[in-house]
């Protein structure tokens, strides 16, 4: 904990120190971010989708539940993807997840503030990762972008759900498999609030967010909503 503190004191120092630069192309930032202006006015907004599972529907299409969420609605009442996983936000996750840099999710956090849900503010719940996982990386990504989130937003962050065991990388397994891997893979180990907003990088299927919902309603969560940094097409 007294390490964290004193992670956070450097960064916080590396932001007074450093000139703000576009992780995208290099040019000077702009308003606060690490991103420039040009770079900003072409970031691949999500604001045309389904609203119960964010993803991206095509601009004839009315912005409604999409067809997969009218055969078999989902265990969650809304969802929002601020982005369409595009360059060349998903090079940012990328760089924030698996290459240490903590300034793109800084900046992925800061950019999903720009477009807040219109779904009630709940306490937001980051996903968890495994401690195997954690301890590999050395941070929990969900948690770095729902963090500032929470902060910002004035609500809570709940953190009563975790890994109960590591899972396979669900991109490597087909749909029958990847039920197969996420079965048990969540515990809640605190009596969750009514309502929880759950906080993520990426959906790709939204597999492993449904289990963690299903996770939580058999514990007695009313309802939940979705808020990912970037859904893919
Ligand atoms: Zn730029
Ligand atoms: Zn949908």
């Amino acid at each position: 904990m007294a390490m964290q503190k004193v992670y956070e004191a450097l960064r916080w120092l590396g932001r007074q120190c450093l000139p703000l630069r576009c992780l995208v192309c290099d040019d000077p930032g702009q308003e606060g971010l690490d991103l420039c202006a040009a770079c900003h006015a072409d970031l691949p907004w999500n604001d045309h989708a389904c609203p119960l599972c964010a993803l991206p529907l095509p601009v004839d299409e009315p912005a409604a539940a999409c067809g997969a969420c009218l055969r078999a609605p989902p265990r969650q009442v809304g969802a929002t993807a601020t982005f369409v996983y595009a360059p060349p936000i998903d090079q940012l996750v990328l760089r924030f997840k698996f290459h240490q840099d903590l300034a793109a999710g800084r900046l992925l956090s800061q950019l999903m503030l720009q477009a807040v849900p219109e779904m009630a503010p709940a306490p937001l719940l980051p996903m968890p990762l495994h401690g195997r996982r954690l301890r590999e990386r050395g941070y929990d990504q969900a948690r770095e972008l729902a963090r500032p989130l929470a902060k910002e937003l004035g609500v809570p962050l709940w953190t009563g759900l975790c890994r109960s065991r590591a899972t396979v990388a669900q991109s490597t397994l087909d749909a029958e498999a990847r039920r197969q891997n996420l079965r048990g893979a969540f515990a809640v180990r605190a009596t969750p609030p009514p309502r929880l907003t759950l906080v993520d990088d990426v959906m790709t299927t939204g597999a492993t967010l449904d289990a963690a919902v299903r996770a939580l309603r058999r514990s007695g969560l009313q309802q939940a909503t979705l808020w990912v940094c970037a859904r893919a097409p």
